[in-house]
């Protein structure tokens, strides 16, 4: 069998969405899993949706994904150029040859005289398609003779080139995820293959690609099964092998049913992209998991999760993991839910295997926070201490506050609940021993605090909330004598004075 050669072809018309993020996972997965190649293609032949920035960013969000391909317009490769606008001489080249054969011919109608029929239809509650039967009264080779379409030839009358669908014929076709189905041609219309510009369409330029690729799987969006059965009839036109077919199903929104959409990203705050993209044209700026604080292996494995279950339903899986694994067979043929929770929760995950010191890296990355003034040992201590809870590094800044800001003012209801008359008296007395305790450790602290309450007669709750309050400004965060270690004596001695003076 010849080597297994999967390809991703996406149209530079805007940033890639988390379905399209998905089918190259899945076209490297498969690829992978096979001993195979992975290529990239931009089907760039549609100049009018062509979206400035947009190619950039589908291979930026590829490589941060680790969906590195062996061959694109970035790495070369044998069948280069593998950006579709490069590549006009070899569809020129196949045009020739599929205007020899009966499954093509030339159509001179105007979109003026198109939309005017399309109208006569609609009167009638019709809906117009140039098929089988309306190519008979149109304007094209077919109806023409060869002398008045030489005729328009010579006088530059522009034309596109359609497919001519064969009559009365019953197609069986085959998708490696959906099994076995059949389309009967007549249900299908005669596509433009090639513009009036000489550009050739979607349709036709992928099947040359495919074909002169070598690509052998095709696997993408569930969108494009209905254009099967004419790409079917393309290979079959242009005599060629055609590849296997695999169409992934709809990624759904969150609460089931229809296609998740940026709409739906905005309502239920999460991206749909993975990285931020700014439309060259409005300005606005779309969210993306990147910039959003997740870690590239957490996103992509739950990506990879949404339509297909790895064996012993298991969850967490690296990249070669995935590879190992990966099965087209038990690509669901269901639609897969979105859940922002369950995204979060595999960042979570992702971040609680990572070293503290690996966290630490990733925390001085943080946009918007300055770490400048603490010391990696400190830092390194207070993400032992908060990375458990944390769904993203910035969680630790923001759960954690506390860590680098003193309080300036104190929970209201908290208050009430902590602190009454006697509180200031019996905190100050605690500052006095905290200031005297040499070694500030959380287990040296912990005891001093205890005999302190025995002292007083209070019980560890009556001396803790207060304490707590008085460092945090709220009554949350990890055990009161870590937060004393990390804050150190002097720091923690001055939280306590100045919650005595502004609490009340
Ligand atoms: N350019 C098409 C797209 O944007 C590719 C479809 C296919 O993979 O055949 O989705």
């Amino acid at each position: 069998m010849s080597k297994v050669r999967v390809r991703f072809a996406p149209s530079p018309t805007g940033p890639l969405h988390l379905g399209g993020v998905r089918t190259a996972l899945y076209d490297y997965l498969f690829a992978k899993n096979q001993g195979g190649e992975f290529v990239l293609r931009i089907e760039d032949t549609d100049t009018a949706r062509y979206v400035e920035g947009a190619e950039d960013y589908i291979m930026e969000a590829l490589e941060w994904c680790g969906i590195i391909p062996d061959e694109s317009p970035k790495h070369g490769g044998k069948f280069a150029p593998y950006r579709q606008s490069e590549r006009r001489d070899i569809y020129d080249r196949y045009l020739a040859e599929i205007l020899k054969t009966d499954y093509s011919y030339l159509a001179f109608d105007t979109p003026e005289e198109l939309d005017e029929i399309r109208k006569e239809y609609e009167q009638k509650g019709d809906v117009f398609a140039y098929n089988y039967i309306s190519r008979n009264r149109l304007k094209n080779s077919l109806t023409l003779s060869e002398e008045e379409v030489q005729k328009l030839l010579d006088e530059n009358v522009p034309y596109v080139v359609r497919f001519k669908m064969p009559v009365d014929r019953i197609l069986n076709l085959e998708d490696i995820i959906r099994g076995k189905s059949s389309v009967n041609t007549n249900t299908l219309d005669d596509k433009v293959l090639v513009k009036n510009d000489g550009m050739p369409t979607y349709h036709f330029a992928n099947i040359v690609d495919d074909h002169e690729m070598e690509i052998t799987h095709v696997i993408r969006g569930e969108e494009w099964l209905p254009s099967l059965g004419l790409h079917y009839l393309l290979y079959e036109a242009m005599g060629w092998e055609r590849p296997q077919f695999a169409h992934l199903s709809l990624i759904l929104k969150p609460e089931g049913k229809g296609k998740l959409s940026k709409r739906d990203g905005d309502k239920f705050g999460f991206p749909v992209f993975p990285l931020n993209f700014k439309d060259p044209e409005t300005g606005n700026i779309s969210k993306g998991y990147r910039e959003e604080g997740y870690l590239p292996n957490a996103f992509i494995n739950m990506v990879a999760l949404l339509g297909w279950s790895p064996a012993n339903d298991r969850e967490i899986l690296t990249l070669e993991e995935m590879v190992k694994e990966f099965d087209l067979h038990k690509v669901h043929k269901a639609g897969a839910r979105f859940s922002k929770e369950k995204a979060e929760w595999f960042n979570h995950e992702y971040l609680k295997q990572l070293s503290n010191e690996e966290t630490l890296a990733l925390f001085k990355g943080v946009d918007g926070i300055d770490l400048s003034q603490f010391s990696d040992d400190k830092l390194l201590k207070i993400i032992s201490l908060m990375k458990e809870r944390a769904t993203f590094i910035k969680d630790i800044y923001n759960d954690g506050k506390f860590f680098f800001e003193a309080p300036i003012t104190y929970d209201e209801k908290a208050s009430k609940k902590a602190w009454n008359a006697e509180t200031g008296t019996l905190m100050n007395d605690l500052a006095d021993v905290l200031h005297a305790t040499k070694t500030f450790e959380s287990e040296i602290l912990r005891k001093a605090i205890h005999d302190f309450a025995e002292t007083k007669e209070l019980g560890m709750g009556k001396v803790m909330m207060p304490l707590r309050l008085a460092l945090v400004g709220e009554l949350k965060g990890p055990d009161v004598p870590d937060i004393l270690e990390i804050l150190g004596s002097e720091e923690s001695v001055g939280r306590i004075k100045n919650a005595v003076n502004n609490i009340n």
